[in-house]
C-alpha cells in the first residue's frame, strides 16, 4: 500500500539526545505498521529485518515514541499493552472481539460532543478520551469470511470525510435547486441558480478526488465506516430543504434558511478540520468550510440587499441587525456593519 512521506526523526528528537541509527530503524518500521502492536509484535518484525538489534533497544525506543508522541499506547484488557502509530493517524475509538482478538477503529462526532458536554458542564478540561467496546465481530458470530480490516486509517478517514462533503454538496445543490424554483423574480432566482451551479462544480472535484484516492487502495470502498457522522451523514442541507417546503416560504425566508444551513455547514467542517491531527481528511474539512464560508458570504450579501429592495434603506439596520440575533455565533468577519 503507498505509504505516505514519514516524519522529520530529526525535528522529533528530543534535545540533547543523540542520534541513533538502531532507534531510526526501529521507529520507521513502527511507522509503516498498521494496527496495534504488542512490544513482542514489533520485536519479532524488528528481528526478522535486524537480528543484532536486542528487545531491550525495543522496548527502550517504544517508550521513548510514546513519549515523543509519535506511538500511543492502548490497553484492550488483554494483561498487556499495545502500542499504534499516531502519524497521520488520526484519534479514534476501538471495537474490540474478544473472540478473534481483532480491533476495529472508528470515530464519532455524536460521541465526542457528548464528552465535550459533559466535561464542560463539570468544568473539566478533558485531555483524552478512550472508548472501547468489546464483543464480537461480525466474521466471528457468522463464521462468514472476515470483512477487510481496517486498512490505513488515514485513507479511510480521508474517504469519509470526502463522503460526508459529497453528501453535504448533494443536499446543498437539492436545496438551491429548489430555492429557485420557489423564487418569482429573476434576480432572486438567479442567486439560488448560481449557487446550485457552483455545489455541481464542487461536486465534480470531490467526486474527482473521491476516484483518486480509490486508486491508492482498491478495497478501499469496502471496508468499514471509520467516521459517523449522525447529524452530517444526509448532508447538511437535507433539514434545510425540508423547510423550503413550507407552505409560504418567500425569497427573504428561504436565504435565512440558506444562511443557517452554510453557517452550520462551515462551523461543522471547519471545527472538524482544527481538531484532526495533519492528514488529507483534515484537508478535505479545511477546505470545504472555506468554499462553505464563501458560500454564506454570498448569501448575506443578497439577503441585506433584498431587505434594502423591499424596506428601503432606513430599515436595512433594524432588519439585519435581527437576522444577525438568529446566528448563535457569528465569526466576526461576517457581523454586519450596523
Ligand atoms: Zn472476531
Ligand atoms: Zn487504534
Amino acid at each position: 500500500m503507498a505509504m505516505s512521506a514519514l516524519p522529520d526523526l530529526e525535528h522529533l528528537r528530543p534535545a540533547g539526545t543523540k542520534r541513533s541509527g538502531k532507534r531510526d530503524q526501529i521507529v520507521n518500521t513502527f511507522l509503516r505498521q498498521e494496527g496495534h502492536l504488542s512490544a513482542d509484535d514489533l520485536v519479532d518484525i524488528i528481528k526478522r529485518e535486524d537480528q543484532r538489534i536486542s528487545r531491550a533497544t525495543v522496548y527502550r525506543t517504544l517508550q521513548w515514541m510514546v513519549t515523543a508522541g509519535i506511538a500511543r499506547k492502548v490497553d484492550f484488557g488483554e494483561g498487556r499493552f499495545r502500542f499504534e502509530h499516531s502519524y497521520r493517524h488520526p484519534r479514534h475509538y476501538h471495537l474490540i472481539c474478544k473472540t478473534c482478538n481483532r480491533s476495529f477503529e472508528f470515530l464519532s462526532s455524536d460521541i465526542e460532543s457528548l464528552v465535550e458536554e459533559v466535561a464542560a458542564a463539570r468544568n473539566f478540561m478533558a485531555r483524552q478520551s478512550v472508548v472501547q467496546i468489546y464483543g464480537t465481530c461480525e466474521a466471528c458470530q457468522t463464521g462468514r469470511t472476515a470483512q477487510p480490516d481496517n486498512g490505513n486509517s488515514e485513507l479511510l478517514f480521508a474517504r469519509d470525510a470526502l463522503r460526508i462533503a459529497i453528501a453535504t454538496e448533494r443536499s446543498g445543490r437539492e436545496f438551491y435547486t429548489r430555492a429557485a424554483r420557489l423564487v418569482k423574480n429573476s434576480r432572486g432566482r438567479h442567486v439560488f441558480e448560481k449557487l446550485a451551479a457552483e455545489e455541481v462544480d464542487h461536486l465534480e472535484r470531490l467526486e474527482g478526488r473521491y476516484r483518486m484516492l480509490l486508486e491508492r487502495d482498491p478495497q478501499l470502498e469496502s471496508r468499514p465506516t471509520f467516521l459517523f457522522f449522525k447529524g452530517a451523514a444526509n448532508g447538511l442541507f437535507a433539514e434545510g430543504t425540508e423547510q423550503l417546503s413550507k407552505p409560504g416560504v418567500d425569497e427573504a425566508e428561504a436565504l435565512r434558511i440558506g444562511i443557517r444551513c452554510e453557517r452550520g455547514s462551515h462551523r461543522f467542517f471547519k471545527r472538524y478540520g482544527e481538531k484532526f491531527e495533519d492528514s488529507e481528511g483534515k484537508q478535505v474539512f479545511l477546505e470545504f468550510a472555506e468554499e462553505e464560508r464563501e458560500h454564506l458570504e454570498l448569501l448575506i450579501r443578497e439577503y441585506r440587499a433584498l431587505i434594502t429592495r423591499t424596506h428601503g434603506g432606513r430599515k436595512t439596520a433594524r432588519a439585519t441587525a435581527a437576522a444577525a440575533r438568529t446566528r448563535p455565533k457569528p465569526a466576526r468577519k461576517l457581523r454586519p456593519a450596523t
